[in-house]
């Protein structure tokens, strides 16, 4: 039996390698070199598009807590991150060259490897793990849409920073719909002066660098600080129009109001509407910290702006990354909306173990939402799919602690990785 493997990016290798080393026969397919990404420069295995940086080492941080699960696991991507490693403070950073070449010597190194280096336009030949990445080829999304039942992917060119609701002060804010509809927002009432002195900030805030799509970028949707460059009412009238809204505190509607749509089926995490940006992130800290409920605001995941394909995956994947009308298919990496590195580490990761069981008859193996591995299983592939946005990891994903933890923050987070830690040891012993 031999499993296909589509994309060689950190996802596709990471799959690639869990197969091989249990025996399976893996037949890689990569179109770079030929054809080129966007974002991508040479025929390099995974590839790091932009930062060496795979983000914090440290376990209260979850991107840190993921790695730590993934080497206990022995993942490649994680194996060859640290020997590879340059200093870089409490994250995990890499020299791009030797990490790729490395990984590429690994994989050749087992018989039971096949590379191909091409093109694929069509579904291939099951079974299959698709990790065409973000910057999927046209022709390859097209087929995915049509197995899929998606008139288009999804794509967007920017999105809103994502916070968690236990960082929001509600001494200020308050939830409340439109018009007394429900309480599905949280809203941040802004009186004049903190109107004008936000808009000040956000035209005048640094914006970063957009990779590689510079025509394009602003044909989807516009970001914040371009809409309030427009005119300093434009926002008043736009994603902060206060219309119908009465702040419960005052009885009155305020000038200007910030409001924040749900996120995520447990709520925890909320995005601000309308607040597409590609402000740098210590400028979204900075300037979005201005609102007036946010002052400390913990941003999840900062908004962003580059094209991305990604898979409606709430409708159509399971928590390990299968099709669910077709479990010989299954996706990885940034494609079924989880992003970034190790997230798309992860991801491939879980879609090959499961894919292994499946194919030896064996039960597949639950992660859980106690580990962090699991817990992005869970936020792809639960909820209804609308408005579904792609996610770094988080502490808000993963499942809260049933009992109130003393000492604020970080012993709360300290509990949470030590708790998937002993729960990813489990897992060893059944993998
Ligand atoms: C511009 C940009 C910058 C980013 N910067 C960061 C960052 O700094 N930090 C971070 O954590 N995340 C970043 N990301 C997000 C994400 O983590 C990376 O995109 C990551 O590489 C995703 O891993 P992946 O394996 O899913 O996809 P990729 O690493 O992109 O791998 C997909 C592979 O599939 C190949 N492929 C695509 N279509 C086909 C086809 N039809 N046939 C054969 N092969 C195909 C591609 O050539 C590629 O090698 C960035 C994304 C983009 C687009």
């Amino acid at each position: 039996m031999t499993v296909t493997v589509v994309g060689a990016g950190l996802a596709g290798c990471e799959a690639a390698y869990q197969l091989l080393k249990r025996g399976v026969k893996v037949k890689l397919i990569e179109m770079r070199p030929q054809k080129l990404t966007p974002a991508h420069l040479g025929g390099g295995f995974a590839e790091l598009v932009c930062s060496n940086s795979l983000r914090s080492d440290r376990l209260e941080n979850a991107a840190g807590l993921l790695k730590a699960e993934l080497r206990m696991l022995d993942s490649l991507i994680m194996r060859v991150a640290d020997e590879t490693s340059v200093p870089a403070g409490g994250a995990l950073a890499v020299d791009r060259e030797s990490f790729s070449a490395r990984i590429k010597e690994i994989l050749f190194s087992f018989e039971n490897f096949e590379f191909v280096n091409e093109e694929v336009t069509a579904i291939p030949e099951e079974p299959v793990i698709i990790c065409a990445g973000p910057l999927c080829s046209d022709a390859l999304a097209e087929s995915i849409g049509k197995l899929t039942n998606e008139e288009h992917l999804h794509f967007f060119d920017a999105a809103a920073p994502i916070i968690t609701k236990s960082s929001i002060n509600f001494d200020i804010a308050f939830s409340a719909g439109r018009y007394d509809r429900g309480d599905d927002y949280i809203n941040c009432p802004m009186t004049k002066d903190e109107y004008d002195a936000f808009i000040d900030a956000l035209v005048n805030a640094e914006v970063a660098e957009v990779h590689g799509f510079e025509g394009q970028v602003f044909e989807g949707c516009m970001p914040v600080e371009v809409m309030a460059s427009r005119g300093p009412q434009t926002l008043a009238f736009g994603p902060c129009k206060p219309v119908g809204i009465v702040d419960p505190r005052k009885n009155q509607t305020p000038y200007a109001c910030v409001q924040l749509r749900r996120d995520d089926a447990k709520d925890t995490l909320y995005n601000i509407v309308g607040f597409q940006t590609h402000l740098k992130f210590g400028e979204q800290k900075r300037v979005f910290s201005m609102i007036p409920g946010l002052e400390n605001c913990e941003i999840v995941r900062y908004g962003v702006m580059h094209r991305n394909t990604f898979i409606c995956s709430p409708k159509v994947l399971d928590r390990t990354f299968a099709l669910k009308s077709n479990k010989n298919i299954a996706f990885g990496g940034q494609i079924t909306g989880v992003e970034g590195y190790i997230e798309s580490t992860a991801s491939g990761f879980l879609a090959a173990v499961s894919m292994f069981k499946r194919l030896n008859g064996e039960e597949e193996v639950d992660f859980t939402d106690l580990t962090a591995i699991g817990a992005l299983g869970y936020y792809v592939s639960s909820g209804s799919g609308r408005n579904f946005q792609p996610m770094n990891v988080n502490f808000g994903i993963i499942a809260s602690p049933n009992e109130k933890i003393k000492g604020g923050k970080q012993a709360r987070y300290n509990f949470i990785a030590n708790r998937a830690l002993d729960k990813i040891k489990e897992i060893k012993e059944i993998l």
